[in-house]
């Protein structure tokens, strides 16, 4: 019965991300990119896992076909992973909403692009990558499954580990001195502590 109350807190996840996604990456115009930097080819590698990892759950919860995978997971540690992928829907959409035009799913410097320094980016420069890492922990937790659970780990590392230094230098190199600052103040998913 709490099986259920998981999958269902994975389910709602699924679609609130996805719209949260569709409504300000909607936004994002190629037209309006100024400089995009290449990206080293196993963030393609991790990406084109983590689309697929995200669905997987589906089928933990619809079909039987991959049952033989499950493993057995106290409720205390399902809950927790619940807290964990629902702090990450929180940080999803509180970076789309800060990071507003300035979003790209890229790594683009555009047109028009600020640097933005408040509201969750006042605290963490990645709030966006948090959220991914809250999602890939907490499915671990909610799925468990070890073909539906835990690949998005590796998918999301492959992304983050080869992604975020080209980011920051990117942003280095477009902002100078602000963005050297700013990172003085903050940390990359977790605020820095004073
Ligand atoms: N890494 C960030 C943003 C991901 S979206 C996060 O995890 O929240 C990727 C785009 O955001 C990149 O094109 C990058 O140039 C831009 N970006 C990252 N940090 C930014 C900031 N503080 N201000 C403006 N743009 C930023």
């Amino acid at each position: 019965m709490y099986d259920n109350i998981f999958e269902l807190i994975y389910i709602i996840g699924l679609i609130y991300a996805s719209v949260v996604r569709t409504r300000y990456g909607m936004r994002f115009s190629r037209d309006n990119v100024l400089h995009r930097k290449n990206e080293h080819p196993l963030v393609y590698v991790g990406m084109a896992l983590w689309g697929i990892v995200l669905f997987l759950p589906l089928f933990h919860i619809f079909t039987t076909w991959i049952d033989f995978a499950n493993y057995q997971l106290p409720i205390s540690l399902s809950v927790v992973g619940s807290v964990i992928f629902i702090t990450g829907l929180y940080s999803l959409q509180r970076s789309h909403v800060d990071l507003g035009n300035n979003f790209s799913p890229t790594l683009s410097i555009q047109k028009q692009h600020t640097l933005v320094t408040e509201g969750i980016y006042k605290y963490i420069r990645h709030p966006m990558y948090l959220s991914f890492w809250c999602w890939a922990i907490g499915q671990v937790l909610v799925i468990p499954n070890w073909i539906a659970g835990p690949p998005g780990i590796i998918a999301f590392y492959l992304i983050y580990s080869y992604r975020i230094n080209h980011e920051e230098q990117q942003l280095v190199e477009h902002f100078g001195d602000a963005y050297q600052n700013y990172t003085k103040s903050t940390g990359r998913i977790f605020p820095k502590l004073k």
